[in-house]
């Protein structure tokens, strides 16, 4: 190993390549670390981190309009858009500093370098015209919004990165996709006060979820005034001589909007990396292959993160540093663990989720009890916010294990985190009933549903 420069390089700073340069270095390795655009990577900079931010930002007109329920008093109100970016811009730039800190302070060097891979143990920095060489290389690159090439004039459509710093916010918008990322700038832009429409080709948004959520979560987003439509695409979009856009959907209607947003799925970093010189596996859609321990076809190589597209989320690529790391450098081979991963959309209302759908635990088991209900949460009824609340549980008939708890409504991000544990533990339906409810809490229904609303037998609902 001496004879390397770096016991460990890593290309790409942003939330797995972080964690594990820093984590490696502070166990005195030698780490060389390169990322070519901001570190942080797709998580701090355009990704999880201004999305939450933006999500806060939009939520302010209901609370506003929720606070006269209470005796509340609020002036006209008014938003600046540039004021927002701005102070976005300043915290994403305080946390970019925290993460270089973090690993320079473990005794890593960073690199502010595209990278690339000429040699199983070399690795060129283009932006320093330099080679390196280490013993261990991590790819940890990410990924990036998928282009729309066959849709005529897609040059004039933007994705998630520019939808963070647009100029000016658009008085309307259409956003192209179902998945979380399309629905949660839906909620954003509708929120700061921008006619928004959502055009999905699927037969309903975010698909993979549970149907229950997904039928709850659109009807109240069409109440809110967000346009869904689903079963449609866009044919092709034009740039209007006073600027604005048309933009044809199935079906012969044209919108007119400022902006096209299209969110219709990531793809790896990949490219011109020099991985096909090297031969290094990759799957059909194009992520590297690995195998459990996130080891590539080449022993010394290792991927984590979005660039292997196993489960796009930050702790996801964080846990499998985690375990890149107990594996490459502390001779115990740990295989990222990717069953029941919690997870939350920031939609407005939230979902929180875990576990197994209704359809998906029908499909694996003969016996499955639904729990469910739906009700105003308290914080609705003084403001009379017209807005459901869903909390369900799948729990398996025959050895009453929780499959799966779904929430739709405040909070239930929050909510999913701490369901994660229990289903996790694969407690049963008996230990949530044991449990005392916290009360007045909208998450007290979790153990108060004694009663099967229903079951479904062998793919046949029984009421
Ligand atoms: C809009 C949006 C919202 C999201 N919201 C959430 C959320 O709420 N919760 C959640 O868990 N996840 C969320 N995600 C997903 C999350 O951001 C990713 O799963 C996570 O960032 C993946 O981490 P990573 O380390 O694999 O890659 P990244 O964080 O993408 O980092 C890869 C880095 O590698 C750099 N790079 C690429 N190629 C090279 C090269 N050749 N040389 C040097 N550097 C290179 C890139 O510039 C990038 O900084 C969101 C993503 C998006 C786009």
């Amino acid at each position: 190993m001496a004879g390397y420069d770096y016991d460990l390089f890593v290309i790409g700073g942003g939330s797995g390549g972080v964690r594990a340069a820093r984590v490696a270095a502070a166990l005195g390795k030698r780490v060389g670390i390169a990322e070519e655009y901001r570190y942080g990577g797709t998580c701090v900079i355009r990704g999880c981190v201004p999305k939450k931010l933006y999500v806060y930002a939009s939520q302010f007109p209901e609370h506003f309009a929720d606070a006269a329920g209470y005796g509340w008093t609020v002036p006209e109100a008014s938003f600046d858009w540039q004021t927002l970016v701005a102070n976005k811009d300043r915290e994403i730039s305080r946390l970019e500093a925290i993460y270089v800190r973090n690993v320079e302070g473990a005794g890593g060097e960073t690199f502010h370098s595209r990278a690339m891979i000429v040699d199983p143990h070399v690795v060129h920095l283009l932006g320093e015209d330099r080679t390196v060489t280490a013993d261990q290389i991590l790819i940890a690159t990410g990924g990036r919004p998928a282009a729309h090439p066959a849709l005529p004039g897609h040059e004039h459509c933007i994705f998630s990165n520019e939808a963070f710093d647009l100029k000016e916010l658009p008085r309307a918008i259409m956003i192209e996709g179902g998945g979380y990322i399309a629905v949660e700038f839906a909620n954003i832009f509708h929120g700061l006060g921008v006619d928004t429409t959502l055009v999905y080709r699927g037969k309903e948004i975010l698909s993979r979820f549970d149907m229950d959520l997904r039928r709850m979560l659109h009807e109240t987003m069409e109440k809110k005034g967000i346009r869904i439509l689903c079963h449609s695409v866009s044919e092709w979009i034009r740039k209007r001589p006073d600027g604005r856009l048309d933009a044809l959907v199935s079906g012969g209607e044209v919108l007119t909007v400022d902006q096209v947003m299209l969110a219709i799925g990531r793809i790896p970093n990949t490219e011109n990396m020099g991985l096909e010189g090297i031969g290094l596996e990759m799957t059909k859609t194009g992520a590297i292959a690995v195998d459990q321990y996130s080891r590539t076809n080449i022993d010394n190589i290792w991927a984590i993160g979005d660039v292997t597209n196993r489960v796009q989320l930050t702790p996801v690529a964080i846990h499998e540093a985690m375990c890149f790391i107990e594996t490459a450098f502390k001779g115990n081979p740990t295989a990222p663990d990717h069953e029941t991963i919690a997870t939350a959309v920031f939609s407005q209302p939230e979902i929180g989720t875990v576990g197994l759908s209704e359809d998906d635990a029908v499909k694996r088991f003969s016996d499955i009890e639904i729990y469910r209900a739906t009700f105003r949460p308290m914080r609705h009824t003084l403001s009379g916010r017209d807005e459901k609340m869903l909390i369900k549980l799948v729990v398996d008939g025959a050895s009453k294990k929780v499959l799966g708890a779904h929430i739709l409504g405040p909070d239930a991000g929050e909510m999913a985190q701490l369901l994660g544990i229990p289903l996790k533990a694969g407690l049963t339906k008996g230990d949530f009933d044991r449990t005392m409810a916290v009360h007045p809490t909208a998450a007290e229904e979790l153990v108060t549903m004694y009663k099967p609303t229903y079951r479904v037998k062998d793919g046949e609902r029984v009421d």
